[in-house]
């Protein structure tokens, strides 16, 4: 495709505020094959390629290039093509989406799922949400993305992210035009180091992945719980002790909200009953019936003592359903009481533009679990100084948080601006990460260097020249420019 509107399409993404070129030419693969010919007539013009599936990544991943680019959209490669149901596995291509995937294990009666949720509902603009509101198919993440990005969701307190071992095996085409399977479907392989890796959070910038095996888990029936707190320390801190309690093992998420959060998905008209507008977490607790209403009892008795007011157990299925979803839907149902808004990410910042002119960054940070309190108390302190409107959500379970400040003209931006940047180095400063799981794109390059040092930097680098020595994927990507050093 090389028509101007869709190549400018391609290249933009409401959600990424880091400058958007077009790319050259789109091109839809339908197999390996074809993506092994894409790669060799890239190799023979030095044509920078980048892999583009989904798209709804958030730091500018999949902008083009300024000297041109092929876009390789792989969302037509959507295929399963085998379920080892005695094995507790599935081989499909890359561009299946992780939702159709355990909606499909569903409908066939297969009692796995592949645990892995960065997002569910993630979508790339708002006019795609309200679309997503009436047709839940139209969900576009993919199991290649989630590769690229090195993904995790809600349920990563559980089951980790795409660094934990659901990926068994990838196949992949290299920028050489070979095409190589990282490992095969057993379980668990000691050959060498671990090639899978190699490509999980690696931007499409080593290869294309055209397939995958996926390690799937147990469904475990689950129920939601829902505590109110004084503040967000409070919340915080009592996660801590949930976690590490005889009951922690049957925690699958543990999500904060805070009481602006609560108040805007009221506002946004998609709840039964409106919510009470205090900071709060909601739990999803695994297991059977009387080991999910012990654990619920527990979890009341720690959170009380962390000075909890109210606490809700959902004890139905319907009930624990509904509960949850405030949780699922909480940054969309936000919007949806915009009416006209739109979204776009910025570095670290998730963007939200309201009809209003009121706008909304998303800022994304991840620290040591323990260190999770002071981050968030310090930064609602900053916020608060600021003048800043914001609202908290985040997988506290893992460390991790989003924060969503307004502004509404360019000087209030330029304070957004400051407030994320302490934010981050907040972050670093407490030995966490500028991206606990969106990844770097374009937006995060610059915390690189800072978070990892040169050496591992440089480390990197060795890897991206090795295995692409012409630099035609995704280049632009990841890899921050090293002063002194040659960059891919
Ligand atoms: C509303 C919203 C909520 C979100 N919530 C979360 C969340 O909770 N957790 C989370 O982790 N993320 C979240 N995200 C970010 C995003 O959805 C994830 O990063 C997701 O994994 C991206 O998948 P995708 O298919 O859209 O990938 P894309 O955006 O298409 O691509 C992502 C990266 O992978 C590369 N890539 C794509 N396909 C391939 C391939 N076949 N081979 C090699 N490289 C490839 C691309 O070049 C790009 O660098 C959210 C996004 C939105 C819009």
């Amino acid at each position: 495709m090389t028509d101007p509107e869709v190549l400018r399409s391609y290249g933009y993404s409401e959600n990424s505020y880091h400058g958007s070129a077009p790319h050259a030419v789109v091109v839809k693969p339908e197999s390996t094959e074809d993506v092994v010919k894409i790669i060799g007539v890239a190799r023979k013009y030095r044509f920078p390629v980048t892999p583009y599936s989904g798209a709804t990544s958030l730091e500018g991943h999949f902008a083009g290039y300024s000297t041109g680019s092929i876009c390789l959209d792989m969302s037509g490669m959507d295929k399963i093509l085998k379920i080892n149901v005695e094995d507790a596995d599935l081989v499909c291509q890359s561009g299946a989406r992780w939702e159709d995937i355990n909606e499909t294990l569903k409908e066939q009666g297969i009692p796995l799922f592949f645990p892995l949720d960065p997002g569910p509902g993630a979508v790339r603009s708002i006019a795609l949400w309200q679309i997503f509101l009436t047709d839940p198919s139209a969900h576009p993440q993919t199991i290649g993305g989630m590769v690229g990005t090195g993904c995790s969701g809600t349920n990563a307190v559980r089951y980790g992210t795409a660094r934990s071992e659901w990926f068994l095996n990838l196949t992949v085409v290299l920028p050489n035009g070979k095409v190589i399977k990282t490992k095969r479907r057993a379980r668990k392989s000691s050959t060498g180091f671990d090639t899978t890796k190699l490509f999980i959070g690696a931007e499409g910038t080593l290869g294309i992945v055209t397939e995958a095996t996926l390690r799937l888990a147990p469904v475990i029936p689950s129920k939601v719980a829902m505590a109110q707190f004084p503040d967000v320390n409070h919340a915080v801190s009592a996660v801590q002790e949930v976690l590490t309690s005889p009951y922690g093992s049957h925690i699958q998420c543990v999500e904060l909200l805070d009481d602006h959060m609560m108040a805007a998905i009221n506002a946004g008209g998609m709840v039964s009953e409106p919510l009470p507008l205090k900071d709060s977490l909601f739990f999803k607790i695994q297991g059977a019936q009387d080991t999910v209403e012990r654990a619920a009892e527990t979890i009341k008795n720690i959170v009380a003592r962390h000075g909890s007011s109210q606490f809700r157990f959902a004890a139905t299925d319907e009930d624990a359903e509904d509960l949850w979803q405030n949780r699922k839907y909480a940054l969309m149902s936000t919007l949806s009481a915009s009416p006209g808004a739109r979204c776009w990410t910025t570095d670290v910042w998730y963007v939200v533009h309201a009809s209003a002119c009121s706008i909304t960054h998303l800022v994304i940070c991840s620290v040591p679990v323990s260190k999770l309190p002071q981050l968030v108390y310090e930064t609602k302190q900053d916020m608060a100084e600021c003048g800043l409107k914001s609202t908290i959500v985040g997988h506290v379970g893992d460390g991790n948080f989003h924060a969503f400040m307004l502004f509404r003209n360019d000087e209030e931006f330029e304070v957004v601006k400051g407030a994320v940047h302490r934010l981050v180095h907040r972050a670093l400063a407490l030995d966490g990460t500028c991206t606990g799981e969106h990844g770097v794109g374009l937006g995060k390059k610059e915390y690189l260097i800072e978070e990892l040092g040169q050496g591992t930097i440089e480390l990197m680098l060795a890897v991206k020249k090795a295995v692409d020595p012409d630099n035609i994927m995704n280049p632009g990507k990841l890899y921050p420019d090293l002063p002194g050093a040659r960059n891919p």
